[in-house]
């Protein structure tokens, strides 16, 4: 076993060891700047050219031209919905995303809503986590200019059927962009995006064995983009700064990898992540599925413990080398219950104990044991100091006092 079991794969990913290998060279002898004339540059320019066509080859794209790269999922996702935003000529400017959406894409529809006079529309999810598609199609106006999906959740695992959306968007409207936040879909579906009707989709190394600080952007060819970081001449015009050569090697070679290891994702990774869900649902009395989507991602799953501070239960796990996580990494450290869980009705009594446990096909059978035989240990420890004494005791009945 490593020195800790790591359940927090949406979160982050270690980076794989290959990808590792495959960067060192671009930190040692072959840094030259790629936009220079000399011969070392012919080396780092041909390296960036390889991976735009591994990530192209990755997300279903034979015009490598389509692909950007950026730092992160979130420069990425900002620079897809201003752009909309700026090359927009309508002067009401209606943009449409879900209730679920991660804060990359939340924290820019507020704020252009609150500093750019936008007028942002929400659809809703079902108690499954399931999108409300027709909901989302109900709210276009002739002003609507973008409709932004996220392929997969990154609290619950479900996946929302974006090609679909996208098709449906484009008969009420071919002037409505899509943008599709692709980072925790990535790796663990495939992904096809030529000959579909979405006009971005963002995607972020850290998710999928390459390290953190490099996303890459698609763009649909013929859709306008208007940069969002501007200056050099980088990225054919869409993205300026001399290019993380190093960190674009590392996302090309973690895109191939991923893409071999698909058939892990829907085989190991998905067994181990259906044991630990019935694990924990069979032993632990007050364990509710909040992953409830039919269609969900194979790593992912998100379990309420009803009357239990979700916060402590990390502490305790944390003291067994367990790292799981309540909410989206970059949701927890604040106390209000997770958007998505109460976006999908969770009932009260779940919505501050739940946790998420998201897998890689590093994750062995060893660890899922671990987490299913100490897990309903720490459940019921903190259920003795709960509050809701009484409705916990009538949930575990004679095993209360174990
Ligand atoms: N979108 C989703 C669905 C995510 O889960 C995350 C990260 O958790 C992001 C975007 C942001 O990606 P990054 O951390 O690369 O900025």
């Amino acid at each position: 076993m490593e020195k800790f079991i790591y359940l927090d794969n949406n979160a982050t990913t270690k980076t794989d060891e290959k990808v590792l290998e495959a960067m060192l060279p671009y930190f040692k002898e072959d840094y030259a700047n790629p936009s220079s004339m000399y011969n070392p540059a012919y080396v780092t320019s041909r390296a960036i050219d390889n991976a735009r066509s591994q990530i192209a080859d990755f997300l279903g794209v034979e015009n490598k031209k389509n692909i950007v790269f950026t730092s992160c999922g979130t420069e990425s996702a900002n620079s897809a919905i201003m752009s909309v935003f700026n090359k927009s000529q309508n002067p009401t400017k209606h943009i449409i995303t879900t209730a679920v959406e991660h804060p990359c894409v939340m924290a820019v529809y507020e704020h252009l809503e609150k500093h750019h006079g936008a007028k942002a529309t929400y659809a809703r999810v079902n108690e499954n986590g399931e999108l409300d598609v027709e909901n989302l199609l109900s709210k276009i106006t002739p002003d609507t200019i973008l409709v932004s999906i996220m392929h997969a959740n990154n609290e619950t695992g479900a996946i929302y059927p974006v090609y679909d959306i996208a098709k449906e968007v484009k008969k009420i409207n071919k002037n409505i962009k899509v943008f599709v936040d692709g980072v925790q879909a990535a790796g663990k579906i495939p992904i096809e995006l030529d000959n579909t009707d979405i006009d971005f989709y963002s995607i972020s190394g850290h998710k999928f064995h390459a390290p953190k600080g490099i996303g890459a952007l698609y763009i649909k060819e013929g859709t306008l983009f208007d940069p969002y970081i501007l200056g050099g001449h980088q990225e054919n015009l869409k993205r300026a700064g001399t290019e993380n050569v190093p960190y674009i090697v590392g996302i090309g070679e973690a895109s191939m990898l991923a893409k071999e290891a698909l058939t892990i994702e829907n085989t190991k990774v998905k067994d181990l992540r259906d044991k630990l869900e019935k694990g924990i649902l069979a032993k632990i009395p007050n364990a509710k599925l909040n992953s409830k989507s039919k269609s969900r991602v194979p790593n992912t799953t998100n379990i309420g413990f009803e009357y239990i501070e979700g916060e402590l239960i990390l502490l305790y796990l944390n003291d067994l080398n367990i790292c799981a996580s309540s909410g989206s990494a970059c949701t927890s450290g604040s106390l209000d219950p997770s958007h998505v869980l109460r976006a999908q009705k969770t009932p009260f009594t779940c919505l501050h104990g739940s946790i998420r446990f998201s897998l890689s096909r590093y994750t062995t059978e060893e660890e899922i044991d671990y987490v299913i035989e100490k897990l309903p240990g720490v459940i019921n420890k903190l259920s003795k100091i709960s509050p809701f004494q009484n409705e916990l005791k009538e949930l575990w009945g004679d095993k209360f006092n174990e």
